[in-house]
């Protein structure tokens, strides 16, 4: 069997002993004759399934019990619409801050539904860095302050959490959810896509503070409200099923190895690894100031776009693949998520290595 070490931003890897996992138990899940698929919804098997998972997530992320965890769909896309829909409740009024393709994203959204403001933005450095976010910064009156912690596009993350007073902080954990430590009762809303560190596209996590659901506007869509589907228990409607059993035998590997701790020492040695190269290449640059560096998504160019062109073509030849930068901006990017071997980076690190020599 050939495995690749796939450096996708997402889609990502998946953890090899989940995937052989779940295919031993595809066709026939826990003796019942069927897969997790074919498994109703409500049946006994599958509220064992998601039950877990939800326990599961609460322990790994050390979530207090005045918060609600929401399986749902719809992406982390859905959410930049969600959020403002089930928050702007009292003034209107949200502060956003500019770090990314993705915040500006959310950002858009957002306007759709309130007067919201940037409160701080890298944009006119290129987005290299995570501008600094103090709590006099933002509007004492605003419903909510918005980041995204890893910039999955530009290979940026917040390295403290800006402190909003009373203000909820909400963050888009997109690409960073489960990688480290974090203290929960420092956000009101956490959302995430589930296709990084988390399973299979077509889930999306939620971690929300319970005083912050059950305040969406009247004609807000039910499947938009968060009410919704912590009032059914993230089974209002027909939920992810098999995203969520995927879920939940990552959520088991994590514990497994050691959980966030363990998790974030790992993630840290890998991303070291190839910064560490990186920074004494005398071919390869990474655009991102030092202190703003993702542990996750890691980019970095060569010299000219028609070498980059080429390094990416021969490390697709020695099993090192989707390593080209998104498309709004080039070059390279390693992603680095949890379940990327330090094998895998070593890898890169040598072919790395290789390259440079073979250019002298
Ligand atoms: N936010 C971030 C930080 C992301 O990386 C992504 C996807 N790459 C999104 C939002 C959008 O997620 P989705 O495709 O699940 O809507």
């Amino acid at each position: 069997m050939k495995r690749i070490y796939n450096f996708s931003a997402g889609p990502s890897i998946l953890p090899l002993p989940v995937l052989e996992k779940a295919q031993k138990e595809l066709v026939n899940y826990a003796d019942s004759g069927m897969s997790v698929m074919e498994l109703s919804h409500r049946s006994e098997l599958f509220t064992e399934i998601i039950m877990e998972a939800e326990q599961l997530l609460r322990e790994l992320m050390d979530i207090p019990g005045d918060y609600k965890v929401l399986f749902v769909q719809g992406g982390a896309s859905q959410q930049f619409a969600m959020v403002p829909m089930n928050l702007l409740g009292k003034s209107g009024k949200a502060d956003y801050v500019n770090t990314g393709s993705w915040s500006k994203k959310a950002i858009k959204e957002a306007k759709k539904y309130g007067d919201i403001r940037v409160v701080a933005s890298s944009e006119d450095a290129n987005f290299t860095n995570i501008p600094v976010v103090d709590s006099g910064m933002t509007d004492p009156e605003a419903d909510y302050v918005h980041i995204t912690t890893n910039n999955t596009i530009e290979g940026t993350a917040f390295t403290e959490v800006p402190d909003t007073g009373t203000i909820p902080l909400v963050a888009d954990m997109s690409s960073n959810i489960l990688s480290e430590e974090i203290d929960v009762s420092k956000y009101g809303l956490i959302y995430a896509g589930a296709q990084k560190n988390i399973g299979p596209a077509g889930l999306t996590v939620v971690v929300i503070r319970e005083d912050l659901i059950g305040k969406a506007s009247e004609n807000c869509p039910a499947m938009l409200d968060y009410k919704t589907h912590s009032d059914s228990g993230s089974l209002y409607n027909t939920p992810p099923t098999f995203g969520i059993y995927m879920a939940k035998l990552v959520f088991e590997w994590i514990k497994e190895l050691g959980g966030l701790k363990e998790m974030e020492r790992i993630n840290r040695e890998k991303a070291q690894l190839l910064y560490d190269f990186i920074d004494e290449s005398e071919l390869f640059t990474s655009p991102v100031d030092k202190d703003s560096r993702s542990i996750m998504n890691i980019p970095f160019v060569s010299p000219s776009a028609e070498l980059d062109a080429d390094f990416i073509k021969k490390a697709k030849a020695e099993g090192l693949e989707t390593l080209k930068g998104h498309r709004s901006v080039g070059g390279m990017r390693a992603s680095l998520y949890n379940a990327m071997p330090i094998e895998g980076v070593r890898s890169l690190v040598t072919f790395m290595k290789e390259f440079e020599n073979n250019h002298e």
